[in-house]
């Protein structure tokens, strides 16, 4: 079976799905590995060390005529996706939520479509094929440099010749994934860290890595299914935002992450509480996309700072700004899932296993998932 490792063509995408280190893994399955030209550029990994762990560079059109399987970090691009051809596999965090159409012409086309974000993150096993929680980690970690990069002053306590500095107060809103992470990251760094969230399990983990867990007086538990947090009721809501705006006028640096799988994110910072912090503050909005953010002045991709010199950092791919170890981790998660799914030199996609068959979107010119088929189809009954 030939593999074929796709160069990434979205904006400001650095990222590659596989690493030379991860071949060996895929070639002692058996597995032919071709590479496009320069796929590994952007997370500066040059063809020749790709050729030099085994893999075969080939031109685009190449890539796409003989590979059998195409591993890719986002989804395709509507010019690649009419290059995929009935009976090819493109393996991606293809998002298949947010873009049912493009699944629905995979589909039509013959093509498989599968997708690591439908990896079921509580099963053990499916562990090591986590791309969400790996590509987290790394947007946690590189959230709190941005955050220290621009804020004017010191994360830890310095006692200097020239007077002393006193420790930033960084609060992380939050704690799952990347959340934690940026708990750590913050602590290395020196700063106070505090955190907060609306599943109460993560109080335990935040305070493990030393952060102080903001309780409010409001009793709040949004843990809903599969680990992730239900959305609050409009009056849970209320309480919240009006304890939360206290405790964040007095911090230095905020760092959001809160997210509701398939709604909008959460507004956690509204613009009454970042009014209250002092001038030279920073806010990272690690949720902020086209659909809004935790903070109600971010802007996606931007940043803004406010008439009271707060700035509101809103970066929209983390992880694409660290691509070699982003990629490094990406590698390992794509190819486990791959070697799962990988038996006797061709794809096994059982409907009724518990990794492959959530993570198979479309396969034999059919919608599998029923998720993308009630978005494409809201009227038809279960
Ligand atoms: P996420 O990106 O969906 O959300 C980030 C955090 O935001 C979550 O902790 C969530 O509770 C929080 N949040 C949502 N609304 C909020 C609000 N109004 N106020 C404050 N916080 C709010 O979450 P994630 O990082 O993808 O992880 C979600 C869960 O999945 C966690 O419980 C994590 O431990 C679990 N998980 C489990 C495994 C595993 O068991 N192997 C693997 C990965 C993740």
């Amino acid at each position: 079976m030939k593999v074929g490792v796709a160069k990434e063509t979205a904006a400001g995408e650095r990222r590659v799905a596989l690493v030379p280190d991860a071949l060996s893994k895929l070639t002692a399955a058996g597995l032919e590995v071709l590479v496009e030209q320069g796929a590994g550029v952007g997370a500066m990994i040059p063809d020749s060390a790709y050729e030099a762990a085994g893999a075969k560079v080939v031109k685009t059109a190449d890539l796409y005529a003989e590979s059998d399987v195409i591993l890719r970090v986002q989804k395709p691009s509507d010019a690649e996706a009419k290059q995929l051809r009935k009976g090819q596999a493109v393996i991606g965090t293809l998002q298949p939520l947010l873009d049912p159409k493009l699944m629905e012409r995979l589909a039509g086309a013959g093509v498989t479509a599968i997708s690591l974000d439908a990896i079921p993150r509580t099963l053990s096993r499916a562990q090591t094929m986590d791309a969400l929680s790996s590509q987290a980690n790394v947007g946690g970690y590189k959230a709190v440099l941005l955050a220290a990069a621009e804020f004017g002053r010191y994360f830890p306590l310095l006692t200097t010749a020239a007077g002393t500095a006193k420790p930033a107060n960084v609060l992380i809103l939050g704690i799952g994934v990347a959340g934690l992470q940026a708990i750590g990251t913050a602590r290395r760094l020196g700063a106070v860290v505090s955190a907060y969230d609306v599943r109460p399990e993560t109080a335990e983990q935040a305070e493990s890595l030393g952060a102080k867990f903001v309780k409010l007086n409001t009793k709040i538990d949004a843990t809903g299914a599969g680990g992730y947090a239900r959305e609050l009721t409009p009056e849970e809501r209320a309480a919240q935002q009006a304890e939360l705006n206290e405790v964040i006028g007095g911090m230095d640096v905020v760092i959001t992450t809160a997210q509701v799988p398939g709604r909008k994110p959460p507004v956690l910072v509204t613009a009454d509480a970042v009014a209250k912090m002092k001038p030279g503050s920073v806010i990272v909005d690690m949720a902020a996309s086209a659909l809004g953010g935790n903070c109600e002045l971010s802007k996606a991709g931007q940043t803004v700072v406010t008439d009271g010199l707060v700035t509101i950092i809103s970066p929209e791919n983390l992880p694409a700004s660290m691509p070699i170890g982003a990629s490094q981790f990406y590698a390992r998660n794509i190819s486990a899932l791959l070697l799962q799914l990988v038996n006797d030199g061709a794809l096994n996609l059982d409907p009724d296993d518990e990794i492959a068959g959530p993570v198979t979107i479309t396969h034999g010119g059919e919608i599998r998932s029923e998720a993308v088929k009630k978005l494409l189809n809201p009227e038809a009954k279960a």
